[in-house]
């Protein structure tokens, strides 16, 4: 009885085009026994056994490749001990390009924008840092899953607009064209730091399209309710055509339910009300619940009846009864009016 095993062909790119690099292995049992096959991915080892003499078998592999540029791996036959077989051994080594950063919560590609080293280290690390807070406030759905980041030398909305980011399930577009605009209006690339925590939120709680569908505000209103908690304002500016506005929770009659930072500020009342409410909220667009349903059932109160209380709260003209509440209030109302909403992204 002899194993004997044949690496037939290994296919796996020397260059990787993401961190997420899948590849197949075949190979095939020419002895009269099963036959052992090895793979040692990085220290971290596979045994295939191929049980059927003349048979071929085709394994795929999906290796993420973490804080470093190469990975290695070998294939190799087993004689079913712990040694190794020495015999029709093949090492391959994979290359990450030096445009493709990879951190552990997750990872940066800025090929088509290769000059950006600087703006691509500086993401790669405020996410990486703010991945685990963000967390703190709610898992998302894939919560293991890591999230690209991917630099785009320029992103348009259907309008044609100059769009800040995008995001499509665990994938960040970011348009190096608006952080260029930001970092000159501002004089600090790191600005607009907001935007991308407001995306990397967006990636984490990978909202199923339908909850997204029918509850835009509360998936816009947590993002900025998220970059508010973890402090990263901008404040309005322009220069000519190009009008970033105030990124900072403020109140608008009418507001709760209109995205953004309106949305934002609602939370932040709902929160002190409801303390779980967030993380409720959260977890009922992962299950696309009817949000409705779950103001009602688990909250005991409609939204539209919270947003009458909070309304009450903010809107000085609820307090016509009252004179010190009115004055109290009456400065809030001049100072909301002087606020604006940041532009929809
Ligand atoms: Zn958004």
């Amino acid at each position: 009885m002899v194993a004997k095993g044949n690496i037939d062909y290994i296919n796996f790119p020397p260059e990787a085009v993401s961190d997420n690099v899948s590849g197949s292995i075949r190979w095939g049992n020419v002895g009269d026994a099963s036959a052992n096959l090895k793979i040692d991915l990085d220290g971290k080892q596979i045994r295939k056994r191929l049980f059927n003499p003349g048979q071929f078998e085709i394994h795929s592999f999906a290796i993420t490749m973490s804080d470093k540029e190469t990975f290695t791996f070998v294939v190799q036959q087993d004689d079913g001990t712990d040694t190794w077989m020495e015999n029709d051994r093949r090492t391959i080594t994979i290359r990450l390009p030096p445009t493709i950063i990879p951190r552990s919560n997750c990872s940066i590609n800025y090929s088509e924008v290769p000059s950006e080293t600087e703006f691509a280290k500086q993401v790669v690390d405020l996410a990486e840092i703010n991945i685990p807070k963000i967390k703190s406030i709610h898992n998302g759905r894939n919560r293991d899953e890591k999230i690209n980041i991917i630099i785009k030398p320029i992103l348009l909305d259907s309008n044609g607009n100059d769009c800040p980011a995008a995001t499509s399930g665990k994938s960040v577009l970011l348009n190096m064209h608006w952080f260029k605009q930001i970092a000159d209006l501002y004089k600090d690339m790191n600005a607009d730091n907001g935007s991308i925590i407001h995306e990397i939120d967006h990636a984490i709680l990978d909202a199923p399209y339908d909850a997204f569908k029918a509850n835009p505000w509360l998936v816009e209103g947590l993002a900025d309710f998220v970059r508010y908690k973890l402090n990263y304002p901008r404040e309005a500016k322009e220069k000519g055509d190009f009008k970033p506005g105030r990124a900072i929770p403020n109140y608008i009659k009418g507001g709760a339910f209109k995205s953004y930072q309106t949305s934002a500020h609602f939370l932040i009342y709902l929160e002190k009300e409801r303390p779980t409410a967030i993380k409720e909220l959260y977890q009922a667009l992962i299950d696309n619940a009817n949000i409705d349903h779950v103001f009602i059932n688990q909250f005991k109160k409609s939204k539209e009846e919270y947003v009458k209380s909070y309304e009450e709260k903010y809107d000085p003209k609820s307090y016509d009864n009252n004179s010190n509440r009115t004055r109290f209030n009456f400065l809030n109302w001049i100072l909301s009016i002087f606020r604006k909403s940041s532009p929809p992204r």
